[in-house]
């Protein structure tokens, strides 16, 4: 009878521990697929059977909401559990640090500390991940030597994530003495180091170090290549960029969307459209970012319409717009003076439930006030729900320029002063509205504003790529090697393109300097070096592809239609906005730019 009894009760324990792994081990894949409704069900069976006071069912449960994320139900789990083991507290801290709540990650970090749990190696990431998400260095900067203390320092996965948090708090020395003493590090610590750098644009020091990582056979990962495909992007390092494709190709890295979003980039960066329609099309499983970065590259070169194909395309795939994207399809708009498409993609936005920003509305105003549709411009801002930026008084003052209405642009630039904060490139803008209008006392203070705070202007520079060698040009530069050839090669340039009708227009030249010799501040503005160094170099007939870093100015922009009718030649521009396919005499812009 005893035994009998004995062997019942050994049944139900073993029974109910049965139920307890089947429990867990269905918690666990619903976390996995991300299925909530598997979930919910889940956890009402829990409640009921009363199973939710076990340690470890509450941590799956914790899990579960987390990474569906839900982490307020992740909550309520934790304060409903009434044994709390160390990995209850670790479950609820990464759940708060994943779900971006990061002062209710520090907060339960605090908490755990009082009552005398000791962080492990789990708990101390997301405690720092929580500091960098904050940009909180110096209670990063605590919990980094509270980790030392207590014999974390050297733990790899501890220490990889210090470096990332220093990297993120901007104290990119920290975080490489940190990466410097590790005696073991993981792809992520290389990564986190590596994208710290070109976060601070260190793009010297990120490409230093991506080649150690090969160098010390580290296995990159599809974000290490994403951060340094980025570096060439925005170096227009063309031939390093293809090195870097070539590689991701070799280590089967070019189907990632993560990387292909990057290549497609880089190559529209370095006037490569063509290469980045390649890389686009040949991934299939795309994700949002790199559509947009597709997107963007067909705003930037002008090519509107493949811009709306790729838009339906992207649509009918089932991939839904955000805001980035609308800014792109209102920008490419702008760029080609689309008013009505402009407005339609505007609605459109609204239609997909997304509020437009100040970026948005400036753009709007941008396409109206360019197309000479001042007073609906104006209407626009009037009406719109947040309070207008400069940005947006900025399109409406660019559109009153082109189109001389000097009362309202005068009336845009008070309301600019209005907003009190002006930034340094406004105040040029701002004087010239004022001066147009016969406001001069208002240009002079607008001027003497922009002296008062002391900015220098950009230095405008042009380089070009040969080989691995870059050269660069600023205006009126005779440093150059090549210098004399290509002074004398702009002079006869000049002398033909005369001859086919091309006259200097001086009125960009801002200083005050004669006749004579604006004419000559002009003629040597670095773009115009730049191509004539590669004119005189680059014998064949290849395009010629030119960077710069300001706003080509519109000079120069005649002078080079010119120049592509004289030579034949193909001349690409980018300037800081955009790109200018300059082909016999015409230019992509069609002038918009
Ligand atoms: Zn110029
Ligand atoms: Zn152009």
């Amino acid at each position: 009878m005893a035994a009998n009894i004995c062997s019942n009760m050994f049944d139900t324990t073993q029974l109910q521990e049965q139920n307890q792994r089947n429990i867990c081990n269905l918690l666990l894949s619903a976390t996995k697929s991300r299925n909530i409704r598997t979930g919910l069900q889940l956890h009402t069976h829990i409640l009921k059977s009363g199973y939710q006071a076990i340690p470890i069912i509450s941590h799956y449960l914790i899990n579960l909401y987390s990474k569906t994320q839900l982490p307020f139900h992740s909550k309520l789990v934790f304060q409903e559990t009434h044994i709390k083991t160390s990995t209850t507290w670790s479950s609820i801290i990464s759940c708060f640090a994943q779900n971006e709540l990061p002062l209710l990650a520090l907060q339960y970090f605090k908490k755990m500390v009082n009552i005398g749990f000791r962080p492990d190696d789990h708990i101390f990431p997301s405690a720092t991940k929580a500091c960098g998400f904050l940009s909180n260095c110096n209670m990063g900067r605590a919990v980094h030597c509270f980790g030392l203390k207590i014999g974390y320092g050297f733990d790899v996965f501890v220490a990889s994530s210090v470096v990332d948090m220093y990297a993120k708090c901007g104290e990119i020395l920290d975080a490489r003495k940190v990466f410097d003493e590790m005696p073991v590090r993981t792809v992520v610590t290389w990564s986190g180091m590596i994208c710290g750098y070109v976060q601070f644009c260190e793009n010297e020091e990120a490409l230093m170090l991506f080649k150690r990582a090969l160098f010390e056979e580290v296995e990159v990962n599809d974000f290490t290549f994403t951060s340094v495909v980025r570096v060439c992007g925005s170096t227009t390092l063309l031939g390093l960029g293809k090195q870097l494709h070539g590689l991701c190709w070799k280590l089967s890295f070019d189907s990632s969307s993560f990387v292909g979003s990057s290549l497609v980039s880089m190559y529209s960066k370095c006037g490569m459209i063509e290469a980045a329609y390649r890389v686009f099309d040949e991934i299939r499983d795309r994700n949002l970012g790199m559509w947009n970065a597709m997107l963007i590259a067909c705003a930037q070169h002008g090519h509107t319409s493949k811009a709306f194909d790729l838009f339906q395309e992207m649509e009918s795939s089932g991939v839904k717009p955000n805001f980035i994207t609308f800014l792109c399809m209102l920008y490419a708009c702008s760029h080609s003076g689309l008013v009505e498409k402009g407005k339609c993609y505007f609605d459109l936005m609204k239609r997909y439930g997304i509020e437009p920003g100040d970026q948005h509305y400036a753009s709007m105003v941008d396409i109206l006030g360019r197309a000479n549709k001042l007073q609906e411009a104006f209407s626009i801002i009037k009406e719109m729900p947040i309070q207008p930026t400069e940005c947006v008084w900025g399109a409406l003052l660019t559109g009153c320029r082109l189109h001389g209405d000097t009362e309202l642009a005068a009336y845009a630039a008070d309301k600019v002063f209005e907003l009190g904060h002006v930034s340094t490139g406004m105040y040029v803008l701002l004087s010239n509205a004022y001066a147009a209008a016969g406001r001069y006392e208002d240009a002079a203070r607008a001027r003497k504003m922009l002296r008062d705070i002391g900015v220098k202007k950009e230095t405008g520079l042009s380089w070009v790529e040969e080989g691995s060698r870059v050269h660069t040009f600023s205006a009126g530069d005779r440093r150059h090697f090549k210098s004399n050839e290509i002074y004398k090669k702009l002079e006869d340039l000049e002398d033909e393109m005369e001859k086919a009708g091309y006259v200097a227009d001086t009125s960009y030249v801002l200083r005050k300097v004669g006749g004579e010799e604006k004419n000559m501040a002009i003629r040597y503005h670095s773009e115009r070096l730049a191509i004539a160094f590669a004119l005189i170099t680059f014998e064949d007939n290849r395009p010629i592809r030119v960077m710069k870093n300001l706003r080509i100015c519109g000079d120069c922009h005649t002078a080079v239609k010119f120049m592509s009718k004289c030579t034949g030649r193909v001349i690409i521009v980018r300037d800081n906005n955009r790109f200018h396919t300059f082909e016999d005499g015409n230019c992509s812009c069609s002038d918009y730019w």
